[in-house]
């Protein structure tokens, strides 16, 4: 055939669309995507024959528009594995909820609920009285308010305090959490003097002391969590600077950063300051997020003094920063897991995940490894059990890692990982581990389904690696 007898013998798009194959596709995707896809696909075929290939045929044709319309429906937000051994990741969307924190969300979802409605006195409610009591409860606190994330509690709770007036802050504190929030900058917008004290290593009372005057209207406490400061260094415990800040009648703001409401010793992890802690030793304020070690969704709260509480929430800036009812949903059942201590490492996945035995995750890992091995032999990948350390993440406990273990898999040269690395991003189910001397690192700890795991596994290896 000459080069114009083939383009001639190509399909039109209007022939394509009657294909019984392509009917499917519309019956799954639309008329207007599928012809669009097509256009595209016969576009390509057009250009390739033109310049000398050949015609693929009409199940060539339907092959590609597959292609397109599986890629197209495919979303970057899509289930992965995250077996980097960072728990709370915040790339990744830091906790997964409970079972019952789902639930409870997709019940607001579907249906109207009474989000501002008091059904007792049939008034106007308030959304944040779905929260307050179990805070107050879980906290010891004396009220409570919730806003989108711990950055906007922090932004909230200067503007209402310390707004045209001065913030004492020790510099061993001013802390940049990543991305845009650095803890001088939010101060600046939510429009407080900064007044630093101390140094970066030691700050003293006699600091604190020194800097009080009468536009002074809080002092800032911030919890150091994504780095520490070890060595010569000094800090003024929590209850003499809120004994320091109430002589002076200014108010004491601790930002806890990812707060805890148990203690983690419990189980087996390294002490974070409690939120009833931080509470019982006389901040006036307290604030925290939702998605890190409490293992809900994102939210920021802010506990303490009614005074100040209320007068947060005639901030206007509340109404900007206020929650959704699906997370209100979502973040009531959290909290009410709470009430159950002896239940709570079974039901939040983020402590249950936390508090797994490294002798557990490694039963895992020999399981899996004889399977994953032979799945990856075809491109030249070795398979072998190994120990490895997990973080928390979210600038928790920042320098403590937990003994796991997971799959290390080396590869032939440093080409072949990068391709491994590239065929597990684009896989339906991506699996993210992470790069160590050379290999790959799968820690096991966040694994929650091995049959999903190698399931997904098998659809990448079946065509990539082979
Ligand atoms: C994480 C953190 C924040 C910000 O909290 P988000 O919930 O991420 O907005 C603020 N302060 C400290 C100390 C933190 O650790």
């Amino acid at each position: 055939m000459s080069g114009t007898a083939a383009l001639r013998a190509l399909p039109a798009v209007d022939q394509m669309l009657k294909v019984p194959a392509v009917m499917v596709l519309i019956e799954r995707h639309g008329r207007l995507v599928v012809t669009e896809e097509l256009r595209q696909v016969l576009g390509d075929i057009r250009a390739a024959v033109r310049s000398g290939g050949a015609f693929p045929g009409e199940q060539g044709v339907v092959a590609s528009l597959l292609g397109r319309l599986d890629h197209r429906e495919r979303s970057n937000l899509r289930p992965l594995f995250n077996l980097t051994g960072t728990v709370l990741h915040t790339n990744l969307g830091r906790a997964l909820l409970a079972e019952e924190a789902i639930a409870a969300a997709v019940d607001a979802m579907r249906e109207a609920a009474a989000l501002e409605f008091d059904l007792e006195t049939g008034r106007r409610g308030e959304r944040d009285s779905h929260l307050r009591q179990l805070l107050c409860e879980l906290t010891g606190a004396e009220d409570a308010t919730i806003v989108n994330n711990n950055a906007a509690a922090v932004l909230i709770a200067l503007s209402t305090v310390g707004a045209g007036r001065q913030a004492i802050v020790s510099r061993g504190e001013l802390i940049e959490i990543g991305g845009a929030f650095r803890m001088p900058d939010i101060m600046e917008r939510a429009g407080v003097d900064l007044v630093e004290v101390g140094t970066t290593n030691r700050t003293h009372a006699k600091d604190y002391l020194g800097a009080i005057r009468p536009e002074t209207a809080l002092i800032l406490k911030v919890h150091t969590s994504n780095y520490r400061i070890e060595g010569f260094t000094a800090e003024v415990p929590g209850a003499e600077l809120a004994a320091i800040a109430h002589n002076a009648g200014v108010v004491l703001l601790n930002d806890l950063g990812s707060g805890t409401l148990v203690d983690l010793s419990g189980y087996g992890l390294g002490r974070e300051p409690t939120v009833r802690e931080a509470v019982a030793e006389g901040a006036d304020l307290v604030t925290f997020s939702g998605d890190k070690l409490l293992g809900g969704p994102q939210a920021g709260f802010i506990v303490g003094r009614k005074d100040l509480i209320a007068a947060i929430n005639r901030n206007p800036m509340k109404r900007a920063l206020r929650v959704d009812k699906i997370r209100i949903a979502a973040m009531a059942a959290t909290l009410k897991l709470y009430r159950d201590p002896d239940r709570l490492a079974a039901r939040l996945p983020t402590l249950r995940m936390l508090s797994r035995p490294q002798a557990e995750i490694r039963q895992r890992a020999v399981r899996l490894a004889p399977q994953v091995a032979e799945l990856l032999a075809p491109g030249g990948y070795r398979v072998e059990v190994c120990d490895c350390s997990s973080q928390i993440g979210s600038g928790a406990l920042p320098v403590d890692t937990i003994p796991s273990a997971g799959l290390r898999i080396a590869a032939a040269s440093g080409g072949a990982l990068a391709n491994l690395v590239a065929l597990f991003r684009a896989l339906p189910r991506p699996i993210l581990g992470r790069l160590q001397d050379g290999a790959m690192i799968l820690d096991l700890r966040c694994l929650s389904d091995e049959a999903d795991f190698l399931k997904s596994l098998s659809e990448g290896t079946d065509h990539a690696v082979a």
